[in-house]
């Protein structure tokens, strides 16, 4: 029986809320030079939207179906029966992070009471994006760069894969994402200088501050 009264083939029994794709926060060539297009519709049309799908189908008919997807992070988080879970959940939540912490008209000073804040945490502005940049390079394969509060500091970690500081109760202010997938294409295995572009030029401190809320 269809809980919305509305049954067609595609409704997945049991699936009450499917995930959906949340929307990019700018059209897909706004971010160019620094990523451009072609990587956009890749990474968002065909790597995020992969998660969405994937989890959809991992949850269809199980306990998660119901859940957010915060909730479904949290509960898989650790559990060697939820790996996959939780890599396609995580990877749909940072993504989704990932294009919010990004914005055409980004980079530049930050709002003045996050410069505050970055300034006690790490002496300037420069050494915080010097951090962010350390933690994307040094980062051992595919994972995330982050700009965190903890204890009312700001800090700096780095996640491999589809972890997140979500799930080591940690605030997240902004992250970067260094899976190949989001530079190879315009930078090869120049990793430093995606993240330092993005840095400069597309930074959303704007989002972080929000964050930092
Ligand atoms: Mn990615």
């Amino acid at each position: 029986m269809s809980k919305t009264g509305t049954s067609n083939a595609s409704t997945v029994p049991g699936a009450a809320s499917p995930h959906v794709l949340p929307p990019l926060p700018y059209a897909e060539n706004e971010l160019e030079p620094v990523i451009t297009a072609k990587t956009m519709s890749f990474h968002y049309d065909k790597h995020h939207k992969g998660y969405v799908d994937n989890l959809n189908k991992l949850i269809s008919g199980t306990e998660y179906a119901d859940l957010s997807l915060e909730k479904i992070i949290t509960s898989t988080s650790g559990r060697p029966e939820g790996t996959a879970i939780f890599n396609n959940a995580a990877q749909i939540w940072n993504h989704t992070f990932y294009w919010k912490s990004m914005n055409p008209k980004g980079g530049g000073e930050p709002p003045a009471a996050l410069k505050q804040m970055i300034e006690a945490s790490f002496g300037s502005i420069d050494a915080c994006k010097k951090e962010l940049a350390g933690a994307a390079v040094s980062q051992f394969g595919s994972g995330w760069s982050w700009l965190v509060l903890e204890g009312g500091k700001l800090k700096v970690v780095k996640t491999a894969n589809a972890e997140a500081p979500l799930i080591k109760g940690m605030k997240p202010l902004l992250t970067i994402d260094v899976w190949e997938h989001a530079y190879y294409l315009d930078y090869q295995n120049r990793r430093a200088d995606y993240v330092n572009a993005v840095l400069d030029k597309l930074i959303n401190w704007e989002f972080a501050l929000q964050n930092a809320g």
